[in-house]
């Protein structure tokens, strides 16, 4: 059943250098996540628990894409999958997955998506900052924009994100670490974690930050910060 959860992914790529060819390919942040995602490691950002509303709110919108490009295209929900965000919590090595059935990304996707600055809120979120004259500004800004996806940050020292696109028959796995200025991508190879379609994120949580990987403290937030997202989000907890 736990197919997805409280294994470490290994990529052979991670170590080696930024010449390898897929899978494993390495690229360099642009600047301004770099500067994003020093700010997001670095802050002293009390709130940290808004990351999983970011998050939610990203497998919500993925699954809003899906819906709406199959009324003309009914041919990408051929896995016939649930329309559904699902939380799971590893309490005991301190790791959170979550997972949704929506639109995924393609390769080329999840490099221009997760490695530059999409989103117009966090564009808008770096210059309040530049305009912001107070030096402990960012604690507010967090908060107010909301970072998105690199909010993930704000709790986890490793990401992991694997995808899968209708549009490519092939799943690919994003992975990050906090203090890099760097992310691999490289091809999902392990069988036991193909998924028909959609997107699934690992966090390895900060060992401060562990106490986030149960299942009420997940409950909890979901109630307070994601109660009108329109799609069934399910939590639950692995055991070891
Ligand atoms: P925003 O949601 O405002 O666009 P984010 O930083 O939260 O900004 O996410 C950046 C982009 O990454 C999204 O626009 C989307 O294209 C992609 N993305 C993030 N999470 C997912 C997901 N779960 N499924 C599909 N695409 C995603
Ligand atoms: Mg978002």
């Amino acid at each position: 059943k736990d197919l997805f959860l409280g294994k470490r992914y290994e990529s052979t790529a991670v170590e080696s250098s930024a010449s390898t060819s897929p899978p494993g390919e390495r690229y360099e942040y642009q600047a301004e996540v770099s500067r994003l995602m020093d700010l997001i490691v670095n802050s002293l950002y009390s709130n940290k628990e808004v990351f999983l509303r970011e998050l939610i709110s990203n497998a919500s919108d993925a699954l809003d894409k899906l819906r709406f490009l199959s009324v003309t295209e009914p041919g990408l929900l051929k896995d016939a999958v649930d329309f559904d965000i699902r939380i799971q919590a590893d309490t005991d090595n301190g790791i959170i997955t979550i997972t949704d059935t929506g639109i995924g990304m393609t390769r080329q996707e999840l490099v221009d998506c997760l490695g530059t600055i999409a989103q117009s809120g966090t564009a808008k979120f770096l210059k309040a900052l530049k305009d912001s004259k107070d030096a402990g500004g960012d604690n507010n800004l967090i908060g107010q924009f909301g970072v998105g996806f690199y909010s993930a940050f704000l709790v986890a020292d490793r990401v992991v994100v694997s995808t899968k696109s209708p549009k490519s028959d092939k799943q690919y796995v994003w992975e990050g670490e906090a203090n890099a200025s760097s992310y691999t991508v490289c091809e999902e190879t392990n069988p036991e974690k193909l998924i028909p379609r959609g997107t699934r994120l690992t966090l390895y949580l900060k060992r401060d930050d562990k106490g986030f990987a149960h299942p009420e403290r997940i409950q909890k937030l979901v109630k307070n910060y994601s109660q009108f997202v329109s799609f069934p989000i399910y939590t639950w907890q692995e055991k070891g």
